[in-house]
C-alpha cells in the first residue's frame, strides 16, 4: 500500500523472547537515546535570558519616529491608514500651534494615532507608505495579554523616547535591551 512519506512500518506481533520480557534491553536503549542527546546543542532558548537573533527581514512593534531635534515627525496624512490592507490604523489630526514647533516637525501633527494589533499583520506596508520616515516596524514583539483592549495601541505607546532628553530608553527603544512588555519599553 503506498503511504504518504513511505516511513510507515508494519507492527511485530511475534512474541516476545525471554530476553525481551525482561525489558532490560529495551531499558538500556532508551537511557543511551536520552544520554545521546545530553550532549546534542539544544533546540531550544532559555528565553527570557537568551533571545533568539532576529531574522534581518523581521518586521515587530511599531515605533513612531522623531526628527534628529526630537520632534515628532508624523504629520497625520493619513497614507499609512490608507495603505494598511488590514485596516488597523486610526488618527486625528491637529494644527501645530506656534509655540509648539519644538514638539512637532510639520505644520499638522497626530493628535490621536492608533494601531489595532489585532489586526495587524506586520506586513509593513505602513512603514513603506510613509513620505515622513515616521513609522517603522521594530525589532520587538507585541506582548501577549488577556484583555483585547490593551491591544489597541496608542501614539504614546508607539512614540520613540526623545534621545536628547530621554537617551537612556531611546537606546532600549532601538532594540538594544528588548523589553518583555510595552509598557517596560516606553514607560
Ligand atoms: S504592518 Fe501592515 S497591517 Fe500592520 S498596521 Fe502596518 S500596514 Fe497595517
Ligand atoms: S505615520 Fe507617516 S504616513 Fe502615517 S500619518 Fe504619519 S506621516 Fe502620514
Amino acid at each position: 500500500m503506498q503511504t504518504l512519506t513511505n516511513r510507515s512500518e508494519n507492527v511485530d506481533r511475534s512474541p516476545m523472547t525471554f530476553v525481551e520480557s525482561l525489558y532490560l534491553p529495551a531499558i538500556v536503549k532508551g537511557m543511551g537515546i536520552t544520554l545521546k542527546h545530553f550532549f546534542k546543542k539544544p533546540a531550544t532558548y532559555s528565553y527570557p535570558e537568551v533571545k533568539r537573533p532576529f531574522s534581518p527581514v523581521f518586521r515587530g512593534l511599531h515605533v513612531l519616529n522623531r526628527d534628529e531635534e526630537g520632534r515628532e515627525r508624523c504629520t497625520a496624512c493619513g497614507l499609512c491608514a490608507l495603505a494598511c490592507p488590514a485596516e488597523a490604523i486610526t488618527m486625528e489630526a491637529a494644527e501645530r500651534l506656534p509655540e509648539e514647533e519644538n514638539l512637532y516637525r510639520e505644520e499638522k501633527y497626530a493628535a490621536k494615532y492608533e494601531i489595532n494589533m489585532l489586526r495587524c499583520i506586520f506586513c509593513g506596508m505602513c512603514e513603506e507608505a510613509c513620505p515622513k520616515d515616521a513609522i517603522y516596524l521594530s525589532e520587538t514583539f507585541t506582548p501577549s495579554d488577556y484583555a483585547r483592549k490593551k491591544f489597541i495601541y496608542a501614539k504614546e505607546d508607539m512614540l520613540i523616547p526623545n534621545k536628547n532628553t530621554e537617551k537612556e530608553d531611546y537606546e532600549k527603544a532601538l532594540g538594544k535591551d528588548v523589553p518583555t512588555t510595552a509598557s517596560a519599553f516606553f514607560d
